[in-house]
């Protein structure tokens, strides 16, 4: 029996359910809920609350929110959240791209003594525990801020056995940086997740990275550049060369989601638009087109239920 972090307490992995391995309550900066919610759009916890219900009545049980601090996480809202709505959700420690000017003055083992007390101790002196943790990089590749807290992640991850998720750019093939700066640190790749791995329909390259050990999220849906179509056919593939036991698909969906005016990211009507079921995308959507291509229903089931249990498992 294992037991992981939930933000409401501990939960035994039997009990994972059908989950959602990369979305968000919220996504904006650092302070910004806890601060300044009123950026954040009038209702917003309703919006929430009302999306996580038809989650939990569509079935889904558990969600991984992938949001670091400096995304915006605020773990006393996941926590009512949750309460308000019967879907377990996970909490992750680690940054995402947002690296302070600070941080450049501390050391990968500074940051990740801070990731393993949001481990062991809790976030925020909330007593909400982290059961993930999480390094990113981008287009750039892995740039020096990112290494350092890839190697903080690496070293938490060997001392707390809890699982990694890595932020990634498909196009780039940035992964292979990221994973050879794992492997240095002596991490095994088996407790690895290679996130928005379907951002390319590059079967060479996802099959590169699975022939690795680690996971692949195939968590962005619909997403953009590569049309959800596409994204699922590269998911077929996958499973039809065999590596069924190690995807994890997600949507990388949030009811609330702040961007700059000038950023090229779609705004939230226009993401609403395209994706009308919200958490539940991927059943809708997704799973019936899989089923149409001749996909079995235990594998369904073992993207969302058995796999997310045996991440966090471990090998
Ligand atoms: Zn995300």
């Amino acid at each position: 029996m294992t037991t992981i972090n939930s933000v409401l307490g501990s939960l035994d992995t039997v009990d994972l359910g059908f989950t959602l391995m990369h979305e968000h309550m919220i996504v904006s900066s650092a302070g910004i809920s806890q601060n300044y919610a009123e950026l954040l759009g009038a209702g917003f916890m309703e919006r929430i609350v009302n999306g996580l219900i038809k989650a939990r009545e569509g079935g889904v049980n558990t969600i991984v929110d992938a949001t670091t601090i400096d995304l915006g996480r605020d773990v006393n809202l996941m926590a009512e959240v949750s309460r308000r709505s019967g879907v377990n959700i996970i909490a992750i420690t680690g940054w995402w791209l947002d690296i302070p000017r600070m941080l450049t003055g501390v050391s990968a083992d500074q940051l990740a003594q801070l990731f393993i007390r949001e481990i062991r101790e809790g976030i925020a002196g909330t007593g909400i525990k982290a059961a993930v943790l999480k390094s990113a990089s981008d287009i750039s590749g892995v740039t020096a801020g990112d290494e350092s807290v890839l190697r903080a992640v690496a070293r938490a991850h060997l001392e707390t056995k809890v699982p990694i998720m890595l932020h990634s750019y498909a196009p780039g093939q940035v992964g292979r940086q990221q994973l050879a700066v794992l492997r240095d640190e002596g991490v095994d790749l088996r407790r690895v997740k290679v996130d928005h791995s379907n951002d390319t329909t590059d079967v060479e390259y996802l099959t590169w990275l699975l022939e690795q050990g680690c996971y692949l999220g195939l968590d962005r849906y619909p997403g953009n550049n590569v049309s959800p179509l596409a994204r699922t056919k590269t998911m077929k593939a996958l499973i039809d060369a065999g590596y069924e036991n190690r995807l994890l698909p997600s949507h990388d969906w949030s009811f609330v989601w702040i961007v700059a005016e000038a950023s090229p990211m779609p705004r939230q009507a226009e993401r609403e638009k395209r994706n009308p079921y919200g958490y539940l995308y991927l059943k809708k959507e997704v799973f019936s087109q899989l089923r149409q291509m001749g996909v079995a229903e235990a594998t369904l089931t073992r993207l969302c239920v058995d796999n997310p249990r045996q991440f966090f498992e471990g090998p």
